[in-house]
């Protein structure tokens, strides 16, 4: 189906800026920017209405809901099957709120890939999922109920081969990532603690990934295992709280790229009595570190692209992506980069760039309608929606 949507204010994610212009939908792709309609065209007027890319979020865990004190625990208690139930309803919701693409970094069983293709095949409706998975750890790991045990190089290269395997069983645009625990985490009983794999053991990794046209995330809190990921080749280092000036650095030379993750580090610290006391007061630290790092990334150029961790402990339901922006913005990064750190920068760094996170002629048709300005204030978001499209359909 052919439209058109004219007189729109349309946020151009390269400068950060909105352009009055018009966009014509053909199928499922923006087919021109700045074309007027013939006469008896079908158009939709959006005087008054701000376009932008669809929302994605680069670090979500579908399987988990977010309204539960112990969304970990529940995974274990539930089950697969309600766990997959729970991912249906999360992709949903969230393509609902305007995050049309999820990058899922944890799922039981590897549900969120027979997900994303449900999603794709058009079984079911959701936002555009990009799974890798269970998360990859060794066997005293962060988040076991969402991982996958690999404990050996020869582990690790099989674990990735078998992430390959799933592209074309399971019929999805390549399963183009794979997860890691580097270390623990704050959000679970255990210590931060080292890097939980040796630097060969991460290169053996990245090198596999890499010659697979595959990517690879790290969830990475301290020191050690930021900088053994970083040295390895790890795409994107998660959380990342003990960054230092050089690591940064070096991430930004490298072509690196940070999720930090800020907000449900935020929440953490503000739920105690809800969540047991050992997570909150590592979330504490974690936060202050955070706070700090964020704003030397910015001075320095590292690459941050928006992730929240949706479906964490007390963090609130799907989508996270909302309250990720605001904390990013409470830290000191302007609205323009805040967006441009869930759209434009994101699907680059996600490796889908050529299809989504702008709205250009060529890509797919993931739009976002608001009746108020976000770059004003970007509650905008939650506030002021009023459309959705996701490869050219109206959603709501
Ligand atoms: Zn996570």
């Amino acid at each position: 189906m052919e439209f058109y949507l004219t007189n729109a204010q349309v946020f151009d994610a390269e400068k950060g800026e909105f352009t009055q212009t018009s966009l014509k939908i053909d199928g499922k792709k923006i087919a021109a920017v700045g074309e007027l309609p013939p006469e008896g065209a079908k158009t939709v007027d959006c005087s008054g209405k701000y376009l932008l890319p669809g929302i994605i979020d680069a670090h979500v865990h579908l399987v988990w809901d977010g309204t539960s004190p112990d969304p970990m625990g529940d995974t274990v208690k539930d089950g697969d099957y309600i766990c997959f139930a729970r991912g249906v309803a999360g992709a949903m919701d969230s393509l609902r709120a305007g995050v049309t693409t999820v990058r899922d970094v944890g799922s039981n069983d590897d549900c969120a890939i027979p997900l994303a293709s449900a999603i794709n095949r058009g079984i079911i409706p959701g936002a555009n999922i990009i799974p890798a998975g269970g998360a990859i750890q060794g066997s005293y790991g962060h988040c076991p109920m969402i991982g996958f045990i690999a404990n050996t190089e020869a582990q690790l290269i099989e674990r990735i081969k078998r992430l390959k395997g799933y592209d074309i069983e399971m019929r999805i645009p390549p399963v183009h990532w794979a997860k890691i625990m580097a270390s623990g985490g704050a959000a679970g009983l255990e210590d931060v603690g080292p890097c939980m794999y040796s630097p060969r053991e991460l290169e053996a990794l990245a090198y596999e990934c890499h010659r697979l046209n595959m990517k690879v995330a790290a969830h990475a809190l301290s020191y050690d295992a930021i900088s053994k990921c970083v040295n390895a080749g790890i795409d994107t280092i998660e959380h990342g709280a003990e960054m230092t000036e050089e690591i940064l650095l070096q991430m930004k030379e490298n072509g690196q790229c940070w999720v930090p993750t800020v907000a449900v580090y935020k929440s953490l610290t503000e739920s105690r009595g809800i969540i047991d006391d050992v997570i909150v007061n590592k979330a504490e630290i974690v936060t202050e570190k955070q706070k700090k790092s964020f704003k030397q990334a910015m001075e320095i150029g590292t690459k941050i692209i928006l992730g929240s961790d949706a479906g964490s402990a007390n963090f609130g339901p799907h989508p996270a992506a909302f309250q990720e922006m605001f904390v990013m913005e409470e830290y000191g990064m302007p609205a323009a980069a805040v967006i441009r750190s869930a759209t434009i920068d994101s699907a680059r760094e996600l490796g889908i760039g050529d299809s989504r996170g702008s709205l250009e002629a060529g890509k797919m048709a993931d739009i976002v309608v608001l009746d108020a300005d976000p770059l004003a204030d970007l509650h905008a978001f939650t506030d002021h929606l009023v459309q959705v499209y996701k490869e050219g359909s109206a959603v709501l």
